[in-house]
Protein backbone atom coordinates (compact mmCIF):
# COMPACT_ATOMS: atom_id res chain seq x y z
CA UNK A 1 0.00 0.00 0.00
CA UNK A 2 0.98 3.57 -0.51
CA UNK A 3 1.46 5.78 2.51
CA UNK A 4 -1.56 7.64 1.12
CA UNK A 5 -3.64 4.72 1.15
CA UNK A 6 -2.47 3.68 4.35
CA UNK A 7 -2.96 7.12 5.94
CA UNK A 8 -6.79 6.93 4.36
CA UNK A 9 -7.20 3.46 5.65
CA UNK A 10 -5.70 4.29 8.95
CA UNK A 11 -8.36 7.41 9.54
CA UNK A 12 -11.13 4.84 9.24
CA UNK A 13 -9.74 2.52 11.62
CA UNK A 14 -8.57 0.10 9.39
CA UNK A 15 -11.64 -0.59 7.72
CA UNK A 16 -12.05 -0.80 3.80
CA UNK A 17 -13.42 2.14 2.25
CA UNK A 18 -15.66 0.92 -0.36
CA UNK A 19 -17.53 2.24 -3.02
CA UNK A 20 -20.90 2.31 -5.09
CA UNK A 21 -21.44 4.25 -8.19
CA UNK A 22 -25.05 5.60 -9.67
CA UNK A 23 -25.58 5.95 -13.20
CA UNK A 24 -28.55 7.09 -15.31
CA UNK A 25 -30.30 5.18 -18.83
CA UNK A 26 -28.61 7.24 -21.73
CA UNK A 27 -31.11 8.74 -24.57
CA UNK A 28 -28.86 8.39 -27.08
CA UNK A 29 -26.00 6.22 -29.31
CA UNK A 30 -23.42 9.22 -28.29
CA UNK A 31 -25.06 9.10 -24.40
CA UNK A 32 -24.38 5.66 -24.48
CA UNK A 33 -20.93 5.58 -25.58
CA UNK A 34 -20.20 8.14 -22.59
CA UNK A 35 -22.11 5.95 -20.33
CA UNK A 36 -19.80 2.91 -21.15
CA UNK A 37 -16.67 4.80 -21.38
CA UNK A 38 -17.57 5.58 -17.56
CA UNK A 39 -18.47 2.06 -16.43
CA UNK A 40 -15.46 1.15 -18.14
CA UNK A 41 -12.88 3.07 -16.38
CA UNK A 42 -14.68 2.10 -13.04
CA UNK A 43 -15.18 -0.82 -13.22
CA UNK A 44 -11.80 -1.42 -11.88
CA UNK A 45 -11.90 -0.04 -8.80
CA UNK A 46 -14.64 -2.88 -8.14
CA UNK A 47 -16.80 -1.13 -6.75
CA UNK A 48 -19.47 -2.63 -4.24
CA UNK A 49 -22.42 -2.42 -6.73
CA UNK A 50 -23.62 0.02 -9.81
CA UNK A 51 -26.74 1.29 -9.66
CA UNK A 52 -28.93 2.57 -12.64
CA UNK A 53 -32.07 5.11 -12.16
CA UNK A 54 -35.78 5.13 -13.05
CA UNK A 55 -36.87 8.12 -14.93
CA UNK A 56 -39.53 10.14 -13.44
CA UNK A 57 -42.67 8.32 -13.41
CA UNK A 58 -41.29 5.01 -14.78
CA UNK A 59 -40.27 7.14 -18.16
CA UNK A 60 -37.05 4.88 -18.82
CA UNK A 61 -38.22 1.32 -17.68
CA UNK A 62 -36.77 -0.05 -20.70
CA UNK A 63 -33.78 1.87 -21.49
CA UNK A 64 -32.95 1.09 -17.21
CA UNK A 65 -34.03 -2.44 -17.65
CA UNK A 66 -31.70 -2.88 -21.31
CA UNK A 67 -28.98 -0.87 -19.52
CA UNK A 68 -28.90 -3.09 -16.32
CA UNK A 69 -28.93 -6.35 -18.31
CA UNK A 70 -26.28 -5.08 -20.28
CA UNK A 71 -23.91 -4.63 -17.18
CA UNK A 72 -25.35 -8.09 -16.27
CA UNK A 73 -23.90 -9.30 -19.46
CA UNK A 74 -21.19 -7.89 -20.28
CA UNK A 75 -19.09 -7.04 -16.32
CA UNK A 76 -18.74 -8.86 -13.31
CA UNK A 77 -20.26 -5.73 -11.42
CA UNK A 78 -23.19 -5.97 -9.20
CA UNK A 79 -26.08 -3.81 -10.88
CA UNK A 80 -28.75 -2.12 -8.65
CA UNK A 81 -31.62 -1.48 -10.49
CA UNK A 82 -34.15 1.81 -9.23
CA UNK A 83 -37.78 1.09 -9.15
CA UNK A 84 -39.80 3.65 -8.57
CA UNK A 85 -44.08 2.77 -7.98
CA UNK A 86 -45.73 5.96 -8.47
CA UNK A 87 -47.72 6.04 -11.61
CA UNK A 88 -47.90 1.70 -11.62
CA UNK A 89 -50.08 -0.90 -10.70
CA UNK A 90 -49.19 -3.87 -8.51
CA UNK A 91 -49.00 -5.96 -11.41
CA UNK A 92 -47.24 -4.23 -13.32
CA UNK A 93 -44.45 -3.21 -11.03
CA UNK A 94 -44.36 -6.57 -10.24
CA UNK A 95 -43.61 -7.86 -13.63
CA UNK A 96 -40.78 -5.27 -13.61
CA UNK A 97 -39.12 -6.65 -10.38
CA UNK A 98 -39.90 -10.66 -12.13
CA UNK A 99 -38.05 -9.26 -15.23
CA UNK A 100 -35.12 -8.15 -13.25
CA UNK A 101 -34.90 -11.42 -10.98
CA UNK A 102 -34.33 -13.58 -14.37
CA UNK A 103 -32.23 -11.39 -16.17
CA UNK A 104 -30.02 -12.44 -13.16
CA UNK A 105 -30.60 -8.73 -11.18
CA UNK A 106 -30.75 -9.31 -7.22
CA UNK A 107 -30.67 -5.76 -6.20
CA UNK A 108 -33.37 -2.99 -6.18
CA UNK A 109 -33.20 0.73 -5.28
CA UNK A 110 -36.87 0.66 -4.65
CA UNK A 111 -38.49 3.99 -4.34
CA UNK A 112 -41.77 6.24 -4.24
CA UNK A 113 -40.81 8.32 -7.29
CA UNK A 114 -41.81 12.10 -7.61
CA UNK A 115 -45.40 13.35 -7.89
CA UNK A 116 -46.50 13.08 -11.22
CA UNK A 117 -47.34 16.74 -11.09
CA UNK A 118 -43.80 16.96 -10.13
CA UNK A 119 -42.03 18.38 -6.51
CA UNK A 120 -44.32 20.03 -4.68
CA UNK A 121 -47.65 18.79 -5.94
CA UNK A 122 -49.70 16.68 -4.02
CA UNK A 123 -48.98 12.94 -4.46
CA UNK A 124 -51.48 10.44 -4.52
CA UNK A 125 -50.91 6.66 -4.99
CA UNK A 126 -52.42 4.58 -8.05
CA UNK A 127 -55.18 3.43 -7.29
CA UNK A 128 -54.04 0.00 -8.13
CA UNK A 129 -50.21 0.66 -6.82
CA UNK A 130 -48.17 0.27 -4.05
CA UNK A 131 -49.16 2.98 -2.08
CA UNK A 132 -46.13 3.77 -0.09
CA UNK A 133 -42.46 2.59 -0.35
CA UNK A 134 -42.54 0.47 2.32
CA UNK A 135 -45.56 -1.48 0.17
CA UNK A 136 -42.65 -1.63 -2.07
CA UNK A 137 -40.07 -2.63 -0.40
CA UNK A 138 -42.19 -5.93 1.00
CA UNK A 139 -43.62 -6.68 -2.35
CA UNK A 140 -39.93 -6.76 -3.78
CA UNK A 141 -38.98 -9.06 -0.67
CA UNK A 142 -42.13 -11.56 -1.39
CA UNK A 143 -41.60 -11.67 -4.73
CA UNK A 144 -37.67 -13.23 -4.50
CA UNK A 145 -34.67 -12.66 -2.55
CA UNK A 146 -33.60 -9.38 -3.35
CA UNK A 147 -31.06 -6.97 -1.61
CA UNK A 148 -33.19 -4.23 -0.96
CA UNK A 149 -31.64 -0.39 -0.66
CA UNK A 150 -34.36 2.65 -0.12
CA UNK A 151 -33.46 6.66 0.17
CA UNK A 152 -32.62 9.03 2.84
CA UNK A 153 -32.81 12.62 3.07
CA UNK A 154 -30.23 13.93 5.98
CA UNK A 155 -32.22 17.96 5.21
CA UNK A 156 -35.49 16.53 4.98
CA UNK A 157 -37.82 15.18 1.79
CA UNK A 158 -39.38 18.68 0.70
CA UNK A 159 -42.72 16.70 1.07
CA UNK A 160 -42.26 16.13 4.78
CA UNK A 161 -43.69 18.20 7.61
CA UNK A 162 -41.08 17.04 9.99
CA UNK A 163 -37.54 14.95 10.56
CA UNK A 164 -39.79 12.72 12.78
CA UNK A 165 -42.39 12.07 9.84
CA UNK A 166 -39.32 10.89 7.59
CA UNK A 167 -37.37 8.90 10.52
CA UNK A 168 -40.76 6.90 10.76
CA UNK A 169 -40.65 6.43 6.96
CA UNK A 170 -37.39 5.39 6.74
CA UNK A 171 -37.65 3.04 9.81
CA UNK A 172 -40.86 1.67 7.94
CA UNK A 173 -38.81 0.78 4.30
CA UNK A 174 -36.31 -0.83 7.27
CA UNK A 175 -39.07 -2.93 8.76
CA UNK A 176 -40.46 -3.81 5.23
CA UNK A 177 -36.89 -5.43 4.58
CA UNK A 178 -34.79 -2.53 3.53
CA UNK A 179 -30.93 -3.17 4.09
CA UNK A 180 -29.56 -0.15 3.09
CA UNK A 181 -30.24 3.35 3.15
CA UNK A 182 -28.56 6.08 0.51
CA UNK A 183 -28.49 9.33 1.24
CA UNK A 184 -29.83 12.79 -1.02
CA UNK A 185 -26.39 14.32 -1.76
CA UNK A 186 -25.75 16.94 0.45
CA UNK A 187 -22.78 19.25 1.30
CA UNK A 188 -22.46 19.87 4.79
CA UNK A 189 -21.18 16.92 6.60
CA UNK A 190 -22.55 18.15 9.95
CA UNK A 191 -25.88 17.72 8.30
CA UNK A 192 -25.36 14.18 7.75
CA UNK A 193 -24.04 13.54 11.08
CA UNK A 194 -27.06 15.09 12.56
CA UNK A 195 -29.37 12.93 10.78
CA UNK A 196 -27.44 9.66 11.54
CA UNK A 197 -27.36 10.45 15.25
CA UNK A 198 -31.20 11.04 14.86
CA UNK A 199 -31.71 7.52 12.63
CA UNK A 200 -29.53 5.72 15.66
CA UNK A 201 -31.59 7.16 18.20
CA UNK A 202 -35.24 6.26 16.27
CA UNK A 203 -33.63 2.36 16.31
CA UNK A 204 -32.80 2.56 12.52
CA UNK A 205 -29.80 0.48 12.36
CA UNK A 206 -28.83 -0.12 8.59
CA UNK A 207 -26.02 1.82 6.93
CA UNK A 208 -27.10 4.78 5.81
CA UNK A 209 -24.97 5.93 3.01
CA UNK A 210 -23.57 9.02 2.23
CA UNK A 211 -24.47 9.68 -1.56
CA UNK A 212 -21.53 12.19 -2.93
CA UNK A 213 -22.67 14.24 -5.92
CA UNK A 214 -18.72 15.64 -7.35
CA UNK A 215 -20.05 19.51 -8.38
CA UNK A 216 -18.43 20.71 -11.39
CA UNK A 217 -21.69 23.05 -12.42
CA UNK A 218 -22.52 24.82 -9.57
CA UNK A 219 -25.24 26.62 -11.60
CA UNK A 220 -26.91 23.38 -12.30
CA UNK A 221 -26.07 21.57 -9.16
CA UNK A 222 -27.82 25.31 -7.42
CA UNK A 223 -30.93 24.34 -9.70
CA UNK A 224 -31.04 20.60 -8.33
CA UNK A 225 -30.46 21.83 -4.59
CA UNK A 226 -33.30 24.35 -4.80
CA UNK A 227 -35.39 21.80 -5.54
CA UNK A 228 -34.23 19.33 -3.55
CA UNK A 229 -34.21 21.36 -0.66
CA UNK A 230 -30.33 20.97 -0.26
CA UNK A 231 -28.18 23.29 1.65
CA UNK A 232 -25.59 25.10 -0.36
CA UNK A 233 -23.50 26.83 2.14
CA UNK A 234 -21.78 29.90 0.92
CA UNK A 235 -18.23 29.06 1.24
CA UNK A 236 -18.97 26.71 -1.48
CA UNK A 237 -20.25 29.13 -3.95
CA UNK A 238 -17.24 31.02 -2.99
CA UNK A 239 -15.09 28.41 -4.40
CA UNK A 240 -16.61 28.00 -7.78
CA UNK A 241 -17.22 31.96 -8.41
CA UNK A 242 -15.93 33.66 -11.36
CA UNK A 243 -15.04 30.45 -13.02
CA UNK A 244 -18.74 30.69 -15.02
CA UNK A 245 -17.18 30.30 -18.59
CA UNK A 246 -14.14 28.03 -17.06
CA UNK A 247 -15.38 25.01 -17.11
CA UNK A 248 -11.52 23.38 -16.89
CA UNK A 249 -10.77 25.03 -13.61
CA UNK A 250 -13.82 24.44 -12.58
CA UNK A 251 -13.35 20.21 -13.03
CA UNK A 252 -10.10 20.81 -10.46
CA UNK A 253 -12.39 23.05 -8.36
CA UNK A 254 -14.72 20.15 -7.84
CA UNK A 255 -12.26 17.12 -7.59
CA UNK A 256 -10.58 19.37 -4.57
CA UNK A 257 -13.87 19.99 -2.88
CA UNK A 258 -15.54 16.22 -3.34
CA UNK A 259 -12.36 15.35 -1.90
CA UNK A 260 -12.20 17.40 1.13
CA UNK A 261 -15.81 16.21 1.42
CA UNK A 262 -15.41 12.33 1.74
CA UNK A 263 -12.00 13.21 3.95
CA UNK A 264 -14.10 14.97 6.29
CA UNK A 265 -16.42 11.76 6.54
CA UNK A 266 -13.84 9.41 6.67
CA UNK A 267 -12.14 11.05 9.59
CA UNK A 268 -15.19 11.07 11.14
CA UNK A 269 -15.69 7.00 10.59
CA UNK A 270 -17.48 6.59 7.02
CA UNK A 271 -16.35 3.95 5.12
CA UNK A 272 -19.07 3.71 2.10
CA UNK A 273 -19.67 6.11 -0.49
CA UNK A 274 -22.23 6.04 -3.34
CA UNK A 275 -21.41 8.62 -5.95
CA UNK A 276 -23.28 9.98 -8.25
CA UNK A 277 -21.06 9.66 -11.63
CA UNK A 278 -23.85 11.99 -14.12
CA UNK A 279 -22.64 9.10 -16.53
CA UNK A 280 -18.76 10.82 -15.93
CA UNK A 281 -15.76 8.89 -14.71
CA UNK A 282 -13.28 11.57 -14.50
CA UNK A 283 -14.31 13.14 -11.04
CA UNK A 284 -15.44 10.11 -8.95
CA UNK A 285 -12.12 8.57 -10.43
CA UNK A 286 -10.10 10.64 -9.23
CA UNK A 287 -11.87 10.93 -5.48
CA UNK A 288 -11.55 6.93 -5.40
CA UNK A 289 -7.97 7.39 -6.16
CA UNK A 290 -7.25 9.73 -3.40
CA UNK A 291 -9.20 7.52 -0.95
CA UNK A 292 -6.52 4.95 -1.68
CA UNK A 293 -9.13 2.95 -4.22
CA UNK A 294 -7.03 1.99 -7.35
CA UNK A 295 -7.86 -0.90 -9.93
CA UNK A 296 -6.00 -4.28 -8.78
CA UNK A 297 -2.59 -4.04 -10.39
CA UNK A 298 -1.93 -0.32 -8.81
CA UNK A 299 -2.45 -1.95 -5.49
CA UNK A 300 -0.34 -4.69 -5.58
CA UNK A 301 -1.49 -8.16 -6.26
CA UNK A 302 -4.40 -8.42 -4.12
CA UNK A 303 -6.02 -4.88 -5.16
CA UNK A 304 -9.12 -3.35 -3.70
CA UNK A 305 -12.37 -4.77 -2.46
CA UNK A 306 -13.64 -8.30 -3.85
CA UNK A 307 -11.24 -7.88 -7.22
CA UNK A 308 -14.43 -9.64 -9.17
CA UNK A 309 -15.74 -6.41 -10.89
CA UNK A 310 -13.33 -5.71 -13.87
CA UNK A 311 -15.53 -5.23 -16.66
P1 LIG B 1 -40.27 7.84 0.52
O1 LIG B 1 -38.99 7.57 1.21
O2 LIG B 1 -41.30 6.82 0.58
O3 LIG B 1 -40.89 9.18 1.07
C1 LIG B 1 -40.14 10.37 0.98
C2 LIG B 1 -40.73 11.38 1.90
O4 LIG B 1 -42.04 11.74 1.46
C3 LIG B 1 -40.91 10.89 3.30
O5 LIG B 1 -39.71 10.92 4.00
C4 LIG B 1 -41.97 11.84 3.78
O6 LIG B 1 -41.41 13.06 4.06
C5 LIG B 1 -42.86 11.98 2.58
N1 LIG B 1 -43.91 10.95 2.66
C6 LIG B 1 -43.99 9.82 1.92
N2 LIG B 1 -45.08 9.11 2.27
C7 LIG B 1 -45.71 9.83 3.24
C8 LIG B 1 -46.88 9.64 3.99
N3 LIG B 1 -47.66 8.55 3.84
N4 LIG B 1 -47.21 10.58 4.92
C9 LIG B 1 -46.44 11.69 5.10
N5 LIG B 1 -45.31 11.92 4.39
C10 LIG B 1 -44.94 11.02 3.49
N6 LIG B 1 -36.58 9.21 -8.35
C11 LIG B 1 -36.87 8.60 -9.52
O7 LIG B 1 -37.88 8.90 -10.17
N7 LIG B 1 -36.03 7.63 -10.04
C12 LIG B 1 -34.90 7.24 -9.41
O8 LIG B 1 -34.16 6.37 -9.90
C13 LIG B 1 -34.58 7.87 -8.15
N8 LIG B 1 -33.49 7.49 -7.45
C14 LIG B 1 -33.23 8.06 -6.22
C15 LIG B 1 -32.13 7.61 -5.48
C16 LIG B 1 -31.83 8.16 -4.24
C17 LIG B 1 -30.65 7.65 -3.45
C18 LIG B 1 -32.67 9.21 -3.72
C19 LIG B 1 -32.34 9.84 -2.40
C20 LIG B 1 -33.77 9.65 -4.44
C21 LIG B 1 -34.07 9.08 -5.69
N9 LIG B 1 -35.19 9.48 -6.44
C22 LIG B 1 -35.47 8.87 -7.65
C23 LIG B 1 -36.05 10.59 -5.97
C24 LIG B 1 -37.31 10.09 -5.24
O9 LIG B 1 -38.12 9.32 -6.10
C25 LIG B 1 -38.09 11.31 -4.75
O10 LIG B 1 -37.37 12.00 -3.78
C26 LIG B 1 -39.51 11.04 -4.29
O11 LIG B 1 -40.17 12.27 -4.09
C27 LIG B 1 -39.62 10.27 -2.99
O12 LIG B 1 -39.36 8.93 -3.20
P2 LIG B 1 -38.80 8.06 -1.95
O13 LIG B 1 -38.72 6.65 -2.29
O14 LIG B 1 -37.58 8.72 -1.45
O15 LIG B 1 -40.04 8.28 -0.98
Amino acid sequence: MSSDVERRSRRAGGRPISVSFEFFPPKTPDMEATLWNSITRLAPLAPKFVSVTYGAGGSTRERTHTTVERIVKETRLAPAAHLTCVSATKGEVDEVVRGYWDAGVRHIVALRGDPPGGVGQAYDPHAEGYRTTADLVAGIRRSANFEVSVSAYPEKHPESPSFDTDLDILAAKVDAGATRAITQCFFDNDLYFAFLDKARARGIDVPIVPGILPVSNFKQAKNFSTKTGTYMPDWLAARFEGLDNDPETRKLIAAAVAAEQVFDLVDRGVTEFHFYTLNRADLVYAICHLLGIRPPQENGASGHGNGAAAA
